[in-house]
């Protein structure tokens, strides 16, 4: 049983390099990112305000998720919902409450007991919810760099019909260091390297170089 545990801030090309790396390794991927994503799009859906920790704990333990390709959230397919603006503006928010953490730390651990081998990625999956892992990986690159990748990122979701005025590297930017400083600064696992983990700077490198290397380290 092999387990790989990835973590970085937005735009580190986490999703990117774990999904090629999950590939490679004939094994499945779990992104915990989506999840935290799930809960706030389900918040805003139902009005839940997101400074409600008990009310968003509920809507954590009681969501249908399907983290597939789509993503399916209570049957529906919010792969591209997940994505939005609104969702991005308050994702944070709502991951830094601790029993919504605990409610999604327990659904992953379950999940990664459910698949064995598995490369899984987000931002406390060394340092909390697989400290056991195989390899363990703190993957980052830098600013300019990773906001021309969400950008990248945001300009096909727009191109499928959301969004609308998305992909400025200038607003992304701003974004994404709003969110890290938030992911950091949170008292409730904060991301940070993993003890034991690997840092892996992706700035200038393809996503075959960066996989290439983790390859190597397994
Ligand atoms: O990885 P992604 O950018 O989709 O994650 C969205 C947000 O979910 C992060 O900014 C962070 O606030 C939260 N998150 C987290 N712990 C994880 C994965 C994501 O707090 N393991």
């Amino acid at each position: 049983m092999t387990v790989v545990a990835i973590d970085g801030p937005g735009g580190s090309g986490k999703s990117t390099v774990a999904r090629e790396l999950a590939r490679r390794l004939g094994v499945e991927r779990l992104d915990t990112g989506a999840m935290y994503r799930a809960v706030a799009l389900r918040a805003l859906r139902t009005g839940t305000p997101v400074g409600d920790e008990k009310a968003l704990t509920g809507v954590a333990r009681e969501m249908v998720l399907e983290l597939g390709d789509p993503v399916l959230l209570d049957g529906e397919d919010v792969s591209d919902a997940i994505r939005g603006d609104d969702v991005e503006a308050v994702v944070s928010t709502v991951a830094a409450h601790p029993a919504v953490r605990e409610v999604l730390v327990s659904r992953q651990r379950d999940w990664i007991a459910a698949h064995g081998s598995c490369v899984v990625e987000g931002r406390d999956i060394g340092t909390v919810v697989a400290p056991g892992a195989d390899l363990k990986v703190y993957l980052t690159a830098d600013p300019s760099e990773r906001a021309r990748r969400r950008a990248e990122d945001e300009r096909a979701v727009a191109s499928r019909g959301r969004g609308g005025e998305r992909g400025d590297p200038a607003v992304v930017r701003r974004s994404i260091g709003r969110r890290d400083a938030l992911d950091r600064g949170r008292a409730a696992s904060p991301l940070a390297v993993a003890p034991g983990a690997v840092v892996v700077d992706s700035t200038g490198r393809s996503v075959e170089e960066v996989v290439e290397e983790l390859w190597g380290l397994l």
